[in-house]
């Protein structure tokens, strides 16, 4: 049997060897302590569980949802951006439901791109970004996020033949995997990019309410004129511990939110009308949820740093933003590598920040997504197999 060439460009897994790892020491029965994964650990609000029982009682729930995701959801999107961010959107044209933010990030390139166009992708990134752009037949054109530019993109180093080319630009704040946040500022000259060359500006911004320290995440929307030249996509995965549902949206310009729910209408139908109704109870709130969410993970992060600095990596920072903290590693050592031996020694798992890209070289993500206890130990012994081994 063949398959298809787009197969093909999609870059083989960095990382296939440590999760064999991983799974051969599960197997053999260790205490293995991940701070690998992505995903909250705190389940979600009770009202919106409610929420969702209820609305099984409803018959029109069971039959195809509207494709658009129905009015009502949109119109709890406009409202939290109202809300939220002070941005004021046309819920008919303007807001658009997604089964998770995942899937419309990766339909967006197919929307978008042609084959040969070009997409600007920050490097390290959430893969999706370059994958969907791959397989859109697109070329990805990496836009190295550097530790000195506070994990920016330089848009101006951007090549004005590339520029030129680009059909999509990538932002991602708070960020995944370095944990950096954008203010406004930036968000203005983006947007300032994105009408001079001609591009539509795609902002995942997953994590706007995963913030600590009294900080608040803007959205790419509040910048004036970005109607005419962004897109953004949010998610109920973080925010409201709603990763297993599939519930997310884009919004912004309105021809692009068209592109995007034109390639949708013809692979997908909708997100389930009873997890709709349900996101509709989390996004009008009570919020109470989110914030004690916050006060989890702020003190989670606040263990992990300061873990890591008492056993000498006095740089860590603390992030104001995502579930992670974002390692550098003494000079010298290669993120892969200590992975894998910090696995072997201590049976703790990191992700190398290569797996995001080569600019995430010499970093390594820590996730906050697990409880207290786990975290002092799993801290106790990096910090053992790192004055010993490295
Ligand atoms: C978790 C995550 C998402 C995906 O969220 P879903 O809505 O669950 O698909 C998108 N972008 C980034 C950067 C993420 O980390």
């Amino acid at each position: 049997m063949k398959f298809s060439k787009r197969l093909d460009r999609i870059p083989p897994y960095l990382f296939a060897s440590l999760d064999e790892k991983i799974e051969k020491r599960l197997a053999a029965g260790a205490d293995v302590i991940s701070f690998a994964v992505g995903d909250p650990d705190i389940p979600p609000p009770e009202h919106v569980t409610r929420a969702l029982v209820q609305a099984l009682d409803d018959p029109s729930v069971h039959r195809y949802p509207s494709y658009k995701g129905s009015l009502a959801f949109r119109e709890a999107v406009a409202r939290y951006y109202d809300r939220r961010f002070g941005v004021s959107l046309d819920p008919a044209e303007e807001v658009l439901a997604l089964i998770g933010s995942k899937e419309g990030i990766a339909h967006l390139a197919l929307a978008v791109c042609s084959e040969g166009d070009v997409v600007l992708v920050p490097d390290p990134a959430y893969p999706v970004y370059q994958m969907s752009c791959l397989i859109a037949g697109a070329e990805p054109y990496a836009i190295p996020l550097k530790k000195e530019l506070g994990f920016l993109p330089d848009l101006d180093a951007i090549p004005a033949e590339i520029a030129e080319r680009a059909r999509l630009l990538w932002l991602n704040y708070p960020n995944n995997p370095t944990a950096a946040v954008a203010s406004r500022d930036f968000f203005e000259q983006a947007v300032g990019y994105a009408k001079k060359h001609d591009l539509l500006v795609a902002h995942d911004n997953a994590y706007s309410e995963i913030t600590f320290d009294g900080y608040t995440a803007p959205s790419l929307l509040q910048v004036d004129g970005a109607l005419e030249v962004a897109i953004e996509f949010q998610s109920l995965s973080k925010t409201f511990s709603m990763a297993g549902w599939r519930v997310g949206m884009a919004a912004g310009n309105k021809d692009a939110i068209k592109a995007l729910g034109q390639i949708k209408t013809n692979i997908d139908s909708g997100i389930f009308g009873a997890i709709e109704k349900a996101a509709i109870a989390a996004l009008d709130g009570p919020w109470d949820f989110v914030e004690a969410a916050r006060e989890t993970y702020g003190r989670r992060r606040k263990l992990i740093v300061d873990g890591l600095r008492a056993m000498g990596w006095d740089w860590v920072d603390y992030p104001r933003g995502t579930l992670y903290v974002w390692a550098e590693l003494p000079a010298g050592l290669q993120s892969g590598d200590f992975a894998d031996r910090l696995l072997e020694k201590a049976d703790v798992v990191v992700v190398p920040g290569a797996g995001y890209g080569p600019s995430g070289e010499g970093f390594v993500r820590l996730s906050v997504t697990l409880d207290d206890f786990r975290i002092e130990e799993g801290i106790e012994r990096i910090a053992k197999a790192v004055n010993s081994e490295f």
